[in-house]
């Protein structure tokens, strides 16, 4: 039996998608990248914005041929969409057997039966949010976790309790629960173990991590102290930032440097509408003083244009941030409601033409901003992790930088896994291009170095060492872009 999933969206519905595909494993599925030859086809929805939500029901229009050739294929839709719309996608699409939203898919087996059996199912039922602390992932699949190009991700916390005006995310996901630390480190070293170099830590506001007391600081400690070459985070709330995260970040080489903040508005008034609870000004200082103690800091954003009453002069702060910070990458977006939210209830009164045109603004603006920043990277060297082919370039891999930027090597002794160190030699698009240093220091060699970085600083002296190293790791000061981060952060 083989089994095909389309994810949509952010990092948590990859890894969502992932653990769908162990389940799916341990009841006899092979995963198949080819859509033909799978007899049951999930698609792990995103409802952020329109536009993905949109690109289900057309991709679920897709597969009346498949199920009319063979009605004994299972079609499950999972994720946000199915969460929020639930047995409404069975009327409007009668190819689908089943809809589950994200606390169901360790249920998935006995959907699976269920649907054999006859029935249409729909599962968006909530687990329980009581207490705030508890292992989500349940025991048997706590070492199930998937590595891919030596890359893993583990979810933290599940949920979010911000309500952010704009955001269908706390409807969908629910309110925000923590696992314990104990069950975290359990997973990370069954990762390890199975090979992962690089450990992203997932949450919809991963800084507000949890666990009775034991918080995203003492958890990031922690996981710094563990065997890995790359240890990063996504998405921190600005408002849960403080500046204790930003020296750990300096202080633990594992630590990327990549911090990606969300802004989502340069204005004070709007983000009052966003309900987004801090300020233009905090946000810059806490941006300044990670800057200051790390200065290879790479920091990306989201931003929204046209939310309801933007002006002008709202538009042009947003412009002087980006002035400002000169992020890595801008995850740029004009606003759509989406049902269900409180903005929905504002008036969308900001014209689609404007809001193009702000998007362009915008998008020209940090279109300047990566280029000179490109430039800047000329001639530097940068650790690159290799995590595959390069998308369009035939003999080439590519690789990201500590602060996850991509860079593409023509070099065929390179391999996935690699660590390597590499000259930036030039750029195209958003690519840096880069030649192997030195003859290549083998995964295992590499792997040793890793285990030899310092993971504590225990004194100001040797804090400010390691910062200085991190600072020296790449001669750019302020950075840049981006590669896939996601498409929704908080
Ligand atoms: S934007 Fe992020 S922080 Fe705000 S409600 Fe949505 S998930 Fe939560």
């Amino acid at each position: 039996m083989k089994a095909f999933i389309q994810t949509y969206g952010c990092q948590m519905n990859e890894h969502d998608s992932q653990r769908m595909m162990a389940v799916l494993a341990s009841v006899g599925y092979e995963m198949t990248a080819d859509i033909h030859e799978a007899s049951l086809i999930l698609v792990n929805t995103c409802s952020v914005r329109h536009n993905p939500e949109n690109k289900v029901y057309s991709f679920l229009g897709t597969l009346h041929p498949l199920k009319r050739d063979n009605p004994n294929l299972i079609v499950g839709v999972a994720g946000c969409v199915a969460q929020q719309a639930g047995g409404a996608i069975l009327k409007r699409n009668a190819d689908v057997d089943m809809v589950f939203g994200p606390d169901q898919f360790f249920r998935l087996p006995q959907m699976i039966e269920a649907v054999r059996g006859g029935e249409r199912v729909v599962r968006t039922d909530w687990a329980p949010r009581e207490p705030k602390t508890q292992n989500f992932i349940p025991d048997q699949w706590l070492e199930a976790g998937h590595v891919e190009n030596r890359k893993a991700y583990i979810a933290i916390t599940k949920g979010c309790d911000n309500f952010c005006s704009f955001c269908i995310v706390p409807y969908t996901r629910g309110r925000e629960i923590s696992r314990r630390p104990d069950n975290i480190l359990r997973e990370a070293q069954a990762l390890i173990d199975k090979g992962a170099r690089e450990i992203w830590l997932l949450g919809q506001n991963v800084n507000s991590y949890n666990a009775d007391g034991y918080g995203f600081h003492e958890l990031l400690e922690a996981m710094a102290q563990l065997p890995l070459s790359r240890l990063r985070f996504t998405s921190p709330h600005p408002r849960d930032w403080n500046n204790a995260l930003s020296d750990l970040m300096a202080a633990q080489s594992v630590i990327c440097n990549q911090l990606h903040l969300p802004l989502q508005s340069g204005s004070d008034r709007v983000l009052e509408l966003m309900n987004r609870r801090h300020g233009i000004r905090d946000y810059l200082e806490k941006v300044a003083y990670a800057k200051s103690v790390n200065p290879a800091i790479e920091i990306s954003t989201d931003l929204i244009v046209g939310f309801p009453t933007e002006t002008e002069e709202d538009f042009a702060c947003t412009l002087d941030v980006l002035d400002q910070v000169r992020y890595s990458q801008v995850f740029s977006f004009m606003y759509s409601p989406r049902p269900g939210t409180r903005a929905e209830k504002l008036d969308d009164d900001v014209p689609r033409d404007v809001k193009e045109e702000r998007l362009q603004q915008l998008i020209a603006l940090q279109n300047r901003i990566n280029q000179e920043q490109l430039e800047n990277y000329l001639g530097t060297t940068q650790e690159l992790l290799i995590d595959g082919a390069h998308p369009r370039k035939d003999h080439t891999v590519s690789g990201r930088t500590d602060g996850f930027r991509p860079v593409s090597v023509t070099d065929p002794a390179l391999g996935i896994g690699d660590l390597v160190d590499v000259r930036i030699t030039g750029y195209h698009g958003h690519w840096l291009e880069g030649e192997r240093l030195y003859p290549l220091t083998s995964s295992l060699e590499k792997e040793e170095l890793s285990k030899k970085k310092p993971s504590s600083a225990t004194s100001s002296l040797e804090k400010e060492e390691l910062s200085k190293k991190k600072s020296s790791s790449a001669t750019v000061r302020s950075t840049i872009p981006f590669g896939q981060l996601g498409k929704h952060r908080g």
